[in-house]
Order: C-alpha cells, then sequence, then structure tokens
C-alpha cells in the first residue's frame, strides 16, 4: 500500500543553501531581539507583499492577537467574525476578552456574507475579523463600505492568503490590518512565524512594544507587552523560502491544474468559485461533496485513511461549534457555514507532489 500521504508537507530551502545562511550566527552569536535577519526579513516581505507597514511575529496566532489588542477596543466589545475557520481566529478574539459574533458565510467560496454583516452591528460592536478562507478573497469593497459607515476597524485573517494579489493590490493593503501566518503548514514559511500588515506607521509602533514587552530603552517600558518576536533562525529560514517562494508556487499549480483536470468532470465534486480580480497561492485544495456523489463527505475521509491517504474535514466542527465556544455566545442560524462544515474534503497538496499521487487520489475518488 505505500507510504502515508499527507495532507499537507513543509517547503523547505536546499539543505546546504540553509547551512550557509545560518553560518554568521555562530560568528555574532546573535540569536533573536530584532537582529540582522529579522530587520531584513521585515523588509523583504513588505515588498513582496506590496504593504506599506509589515511587523514580524513569532506566529500567526500571535499576530492576530496583537493585531486586535493594538486598537484597544474596551472590554467586551463585540467582533463580527466568521465560524468557518481555524480556531486561532476566534480564540484570538476571546482571548482579547471581546465577543465573537458569528456571521454566516457565502456558499460560493466561503468567506464571510457581507450582506449578513449590517443586521449583526450593534452599539457594542468595534470590528470585523473576516477569513481569506483557502486564499479566496472576502468582498473587501463591501466590508469596507460598512465599516466606514459604522465607524468599525476590518482585521482580515490572511493566514490562508500569502502573496494573492486582488485588483492587482497585495492582499494585505485591505482593512486597518492583515495578519498572515508563516507556520510550517503554511503555503509560505518560517517554521513558526507571522506579520500584520498594515499601512499606519503608528500601529508599527504599537507592534513593537506588544511584541518586546514594551521595552523602549535600558532603562525603560513604556506598555504591557508580551513577547511574540520572531528569532534570527525563523527569519533566516523566512529569507530562504521566500527567494524560492514564486518556485513553490508555480509547482502548486501544476498539481492544482492536474487535480482539476481529473476532477471537474466528476458528478457530485464540487469546488469554490473562482474571483477573476485575484490571484491564487494553491495553498489548498478543498472539494466540496455534493449529494450527488455516491459517498458522505466523511465516508470518503475515512476511505482516503483506509488507503493510507491523509486528508482534512477543513473546516469541521465550526469554531461556534467547538466545545470551548459552544452555548457561551449567541449564534445566529450559520446555514451556509454548517453546509460547508459537512461537505468540505481538503485534499493533499503540498509543493514537490508527483503526478502518481494526484493520480491515485482522483482515480480513488
Ligand atoms: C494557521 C492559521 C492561523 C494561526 O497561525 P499560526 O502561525 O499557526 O499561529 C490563524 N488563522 C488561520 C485561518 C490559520 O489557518
Amino acid at each position: 500500500m505505500g507510504k502515508t500521504i499527507n495532507v499537507t508537507r513543509s517547503s523547505m530551502p536546499p539543505y546546504e543553501e540553509f547551512i550557509e545562511a545560518i553560518k554568521p550566527l555562530w560568528e555574532t552569536h546573535w540569536l533573536t531581539n530584532m537582529g540582522q535577519y529579522h530587520q531584513q526579513l521585515e523588509k523583504e516581505l513588505s515588498e513582496y507583499l506590496q504593504v506599506k507597514e509589515l511587523s514580524l511575529m513569532v506566529n500567526g496566532h500571535m499576530s492576530l492577537e496583537m493585531a486586535i489588542q493594538a486598537f484597544g477596543f474596551p472590554e467586551g466589545s463585540e467582533i463580527i467574525t466568521t465560524p468557518f475557520t481555524f480556531i486561532s481566529t476566534t480564540h484570538a478574539i476571546v482571548r482579547n476578552k471581546m465577543v465573537p459574533v458569528f456571521c454566516d458565510v457565502k456558499l460560493s467560496d466561503g468567506t464571510i456574507d457581507e450582506s449578513k454583516i449590517e443586521e449583526l452591528i450593534t452599539e457594542k460592536t468595534v470590528a470585523i475579523v473576516p477569513v481569506h478562507v483557502y486564499g479566496n478573497v472576502c468582498n473587501t469593497g463591501e466590508i469596507q463600505r460598512i465599516s466606514d459607515k459604522y465607524g468599525l476597524k476590518v482585521i482580515y485573517d490572511a493566514a490562508h492568503a500569502f502573496g494573492v494579489k486582488y485588483n492587482g493590490e497585495g492582499i494585505g493593503t485591505y482593512g486597518d490590518a492583515s495578519v498572515f501566518s508563516f507556520h510550517a503548514t503554511k503555503v509560505f514559511n518560517t517554521i513558526e512565524g507571522g506579520a500584520v500588515t498594515f499601512s499606519e506607521h503608528k500601529l508599527y509602533e504599537k507592534l513593537y512594544n506588544l511584541k518586546n514587552f514594551g521595552i523602549r530603552g535600558e532603562e525603560l517600558v513604556t506598555e504591557i507587552g508580551a513577547n511574540a518576536k520572531m528569532n534570527e533562525l525563523c527569519s533566516i529560514m523566512g529569507l530562504c523560502n521566500l527567494k524560492r517562494f514564486d518556485k513553490t508556487v508555480a509547482d502548486r499549480k501544476k498539481s492544482y491544474d492536474e487535480y482539476i483536470d481529473r476532477l471537474s468532470s466528476k458528478a457530485g465534486i464540487e469546488f469554490f468559485e473562482e474571483n477573476e480580480d485575484a490571484t491564487k497561492n494553491y495553498a489548498y485544495f478543498p472539494i466540496i461533496v455534493s449529494s450527488s456523489y455516491e459517498l458522505t463527505r466523511d465516508e470518503l475521509y475515512n476511505k482516503f485513511k483506509s488507503y493510507g491517504i491523509n486528508t482534512r474535514k477543513y473546516f469541521y466542527p465550526l469554531t461556534a461549534d467547538q466545545a470551548c465556544f459552544k452555548n457561551k455566545y449567541k449564534t445566529v442560524m450559520l446555514p451556509n457555514a454548517r453546509s460547508l462544515a459537512e461537505r468540505v474534503l481538503t485534499l493533499p497538496m503540498f509543493e514537490g507532489m508527483s503526478t502518481e499521487i494526484i493520480e491515485k487520489i482522483t482515480e480513488l475518488i
């Protein structure tokens, strides 16, 4: 039956290149604290992502927590968000002592349904935290219109959307801030890592304090910050992976095209709608198992498992339904989010995936 095929596999630079790149650390003995490589990666990433400002962080989750914290919302404020996401999005809101208000998503692309946001706004609402889920771009224009009308902040969870351009602009330029994850399983990785992007320099200073204990001098602490800065080894991993990122995407595109070729005529297997104004990073390969397919999503998941192929029910259960949140917050009907959570399956997708693996997976379907 062969080896297990996992849903993802970390992209890595050639071993010798990485070893060569980290050598200087053995001369300087400078391993963290906003060193040379941290600064260099911040600069190169802001250029690559076409954003004005970028703050490099220890991981995507802390980037989200700090981005929300940076705006200084009063405790108990409400934040409108999506339940069809990785648990981190909701955790970041709740850990900031805010109340998540779950909005339904669109069946067409899994992103927040902008037509249902306004009815959820109360006098306690301070922000919207939408997610560019699987790299599918939210309706940023309408979300901006709503946030302007009601004076809300918009913080995008762009953890899936590294490198995506929308209307020719870096995805991180939308809203008041966007958050990226550079976790080992993401399309671009620094082993663990993340970043917040934004356009106001004031926010850079704020995030700098939050990620480094608020230390502003040998004897001066101006804010109650945490420790969320990226270290030099991770920064170097990022510099190496960034150099080859376009190659990574091209390789994933090849796999994506092979998948689509082999599955597009299969009855009962559907895909999210494509947005012609957005580029793709091919981070994930989600399929939607409809009722005209021979098996349910869960049956297909189990079938794959029995053949040593690990797929993921991303995102099931909805974050709103998880043990730690269930029945804690008032939840409106979430029919589309529930429907997707029951039917979506993400298939293996990683750099260096062979045609044979795709053949095996698609033939099984
Ligand atoms: C991965 C992810 C995060 C968290 O990022 P980490 O780097 O793993 O902390 C947040 N939101 C979404 C949607 C994610 O997929």
